[in-house]
């Protein structure tokens, strides 16, 4: 149908209208080629254009300074966990890790493959804060120190960016990416699989300062090795072409609606939203989360009481799919309900989520 799903997904996820629009209208006929882009080569000057402009966009609208490389991969975020330590590791053999989470879970079990992982402080049965920082045991000596900005499945996100003194930071921003303002110059690397906030499933966005090239480990593939692929403007091989020409239309749309500010402010306006229907619902709903590390983007929550109804929750799903709300059910691992805000998803859908609520609990209670 032609009406528009409230998607709340958490990934792949929304994408917005006006592209999706834009894409149907050139798909059988890029530029009136006569031919899809899906079938031109990644060589062409068609996607040469496309592949630049993507890369200009991302440096524009992070403020991403010159001595950093920008570049697409692929493998997505599970195989940049893989790239980070084939490119970095090496250098002195160990790297600390902080796990809040399930991805930076999955992140420190990649890397241990290949060197030595610390973890700066020990991993907890159930995520929900980030302990105190000066708790962290940090290895001066460490390659690098990983974090996962936002944990996709958890709901925890970091209020700040970490204090390493002088130890290179690499974050997995793969679900938060452009939806908030940050000094890139604080990092070594940042990667973010596209398909949350800016595109879709296939392409890995991966940002490195260019002093840290050029260590890869001799195992590492070229498919993962930052430099080569770097060097080779991200055309090393075939990338995927197709994603990274919808998230060049995606990044265009963030820089129309007021680039990541924009983006900043909406999901601030919307996490709040519905973080407040969560508080002023006397425990029906709760989130788990200590509250100074609250994902503004998704946003894990129990329906019921705080170790949740599974009946109700059952029941809510059910509700919300009549009316095209989608994609609400929390990770297999977490139980409940998770709402995903990216950049897509917009205030009044939200809105629309928290009128669900409302109505469910004075019908449910
Ligand atoms: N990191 C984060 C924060 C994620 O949310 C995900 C996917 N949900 C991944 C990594 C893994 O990404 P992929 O499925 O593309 O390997």
């Amino acid at each position: 149908s032609s009406q528009s799903a409230l998607n709340f997904g958490a990934g792949p996820a929304k994408l917005p209208r006006e592209v999706l629009n834009e894409v149907q209208s050139e798909l059988v006929s890029y530029q009136n080629s006569g031919m899809s882009l899906m079938e031109m080569s990644h060589r062409s000057k068609e996607y040469a254009a496309i592949n630049k402009s993507a890369q200009d966009l991302i440096r524009e609208l992070l403020n991403v300074p010159i001595n950093y490389k920008i570049m697409f991969i692929q493998g997505g975020g599970l195989g940049a966990f893989a790239a980070v330590a084939l490119n970095f590791l090496g250098k002195t053999g160990s790297a600390d890790y902080a796990v809040t989470g399930t991805w930076s879970a999955k992140a420190a079990k990649e890397a241990e493959k290949y060197g030595t992982v610390n973890l700066v402080f020990p991993k907890a049965d159930k995520p929900g804060k980030i302990p105190d920082q000066n708790t962290w045991t940090l290895n001066p000596d460490a390659s690098y120190f990983y974090y996962c900005d936002n944990e996709t499945v958890d709901g925890v996100e970091f209020p700040y960016i970490p204090e390493t003194h002088g130890v290179p930071i690499v974050a997995d921003m793969s679900s938060n990416i452009m939806t908030r303002k940050f000094d890139v110059s604080k990092f070594g690397c940042i990667f973010g699989g596209a398909q949350k906030n800016i595109g879709p499933a296939g392409a890995v966005v991966v940002i490195v300062r260019e002093d840290l090239l050029g260590n890869a480990m001799k195992i590492c593939p070229s498919v993962f090795n930052f430099s080569q692929v770097s060097k080779e403007n991200s055309v090393l091989n075939t990338p995927a072409t197709f994603s990274i020409y919808v998230m060049e239309k995606v990044l265009k749309w963030i820089q129309k609606n007021g680039g990541v500010d924009g983006m900043e402010s909406q999901s601030d306006k919307k996490s709040n939203g519905l973080y407040a229907a969560i508080k002023n619902s006397g425990d029906f709903y709760s989130c788990p989360i200590e509250e100074n590390c609250r994902s503004r983007i998704n946003i894990p929550f129990r329906v019921g009481g705080p170790q949740g109804n599974e009946e109700l929750e059952a029941k809510f799903l059910e509700e919300a799919e009549k009316r095209y709300m989608y994609q609400l059910k929390g990770h297999r691992s977490v139980g409940g309900i998770r709402a995903s805000l990216y950049n897509a998803t917009s205030y009044e859908d939200v809105m629309l989520l928290v009128q669900l609520m409302k109505e469910f609990q004075i019908q449910h209670q």
